[in-house]
């Protein structure tokens, strides 16, 4: 067993600490990474939290991980030591299912495994990238294409991909209209990658103060959505839109924004049921659809588009004793636009 520092949630809610743990011995197809840098998800507190239910602890969140190969197994003929490697939210799944077979791993059958938070085909717990290494089978480490800086690329393997999978999915493109719902880590990641497809973006934000950085992000259009403004003016504007809010919020009125055919990509997570009017849908055949992060394949293709099109996040480094103010700070969307953990401070504690 490999001895492993992180930090740690003990239990729902509380703050995170230091924490030592095991993990497995590399196997024959194992990598063992050193972890460089790890994004913070908004997932992560939403588990760290246990705001979803279900929540494993103690928990070592964390799954936007970009590290070097430190050592390889026996079997491993894709990776080399010294590699640059990114680990995204999932680290196992059944591998012979319908949807392992299409390479959408994340709707596994099965249920993929989880980098944190989940039992690993042992039954025993994973732990994330808030960590000094990890271990994790060849099939589903990412490579990191040279040139990209490895602050803003970790959180391309959550951000990044949740983004990137509906926008390719819904075939978003030259001479679309794209709203993106919440400037947050995934927000403007969308914002990104959607001008990079060819589409022009309208950034839908609860907050006046985030109207430069869309424009700086590429966005044409800026519209503040609150209780007291009317959206009747962008009514059946949008092609499709991206809402990234992680709290409950009203989707109706963001339905009604869309053309006819026009798509609504549900990817913020919220803990609580959203409402829906039949008619919002019906009667100009919107698409209400869902997506969830992305297959292995797809992440490649994702860090390697990336990489040719010069995208990465724009991060604040911290160390990790700065972890539970990140949080705070994200909760309150005060994080422009992901805070991104520097593993070196976890080996000066
Ligand atoms: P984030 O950085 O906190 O961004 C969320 C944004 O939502 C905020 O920046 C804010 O943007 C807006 N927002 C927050 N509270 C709001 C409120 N009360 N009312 C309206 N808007 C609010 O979070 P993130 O990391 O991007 O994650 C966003 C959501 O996606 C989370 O729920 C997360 O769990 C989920 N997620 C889903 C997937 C997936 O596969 N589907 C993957 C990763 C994350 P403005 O200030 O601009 O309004
Ligand atoms: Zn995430
Ligand atoms: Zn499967």
């Amino acid at each position: 067993m490999l001895p492993t520092r992180g930090y740690a949630a003990m239990q729902a809610g509380s703050k995170l600490e230091p924490f030592t743990f095991t993990r497995r011995e590399v196997g024959p197809d194992d990598v063992l990474i050193t972890i460089r840098y790890c994004g913070i998800c908004h997932s992560d507190i939403h588990q760290a939290r246990d705001e979803w239910g279900g929540s494993i602890f103690p928990m070592v969140p964390g799954h936007e991980i970009v590290g070097t190969v430190s050592r390889v197994g026996s079997a491993v003929d894709r990776f080399r030591e010294g590699d640059i490697v990114g680990v995204g939210c999932f680290v196992d799944s059944c591998r012979v299912c319908s949807s392992c077979a299409r390479g959408l791993e994340q709707y596994c059958e099965e249920g993929m495994i989880l980098t944190y938070n989940g039992l690993d085909k042992q039954g025993q717990p994973t732990y994330g990238g808030y960590s000094t290494q990890i271990v994790v089978d060849q099939r589903y480490v990412l490579h990191i294409p040279s040139g990209l800086p490895l602050e803003g690329t970790a959180p391309l393997l959550c951000a990044g991909i949740t983004t990137y999978s509906p926008l390719r999915q819904w075939g978003v493109g030259p001479g679309h209209k794209l709203a993106v719902v919440g400037l947050g880590g995934l927000g403007h990641m969308a914002v990104k990658l959607g001008r990079a497809f060819g589409a022009e973006v309208t950034v839908l934000s609860h907050s006046e103060i985030k109207r430069k950085d869309a424009e700086r992000l590429g966005a044409s259009d800026f519209v503040v959505i609150s209780q007291e403004t009317s959206l009747a003016h962008l009514a059946r504007r949008f092609d499709c839109m991206v809402d990234t809010v992680s709290t409950v919020h009203d989707v109706d009125a963001l339905l009604e924004l869309l053309k006819v055919d026009g798509t609504l990509i549900l990817v913020g997570a919220p803990n609580a049921s959203l409402s829906i009017s039949p008619f919002a849908l019906i009667l100009k055949r919107r698409r209400l659809v869902g997506s969830l992060i992305g297959g292995i394949r797809e992440t490649q293709e994702m860090l390697d588009f990336c990489a040719a099109h010069g995208i990465t996040s724009d991060v604040e480094v911290i160390p990790i004793h700065y972890v539970n103010e990140a949080y705070e700070r994200v909760v309150r969307g005060d994080v422009r636009f992901r805070f991104v953990i520097d593993l070196a401070s976890l080996e000066q504690t």
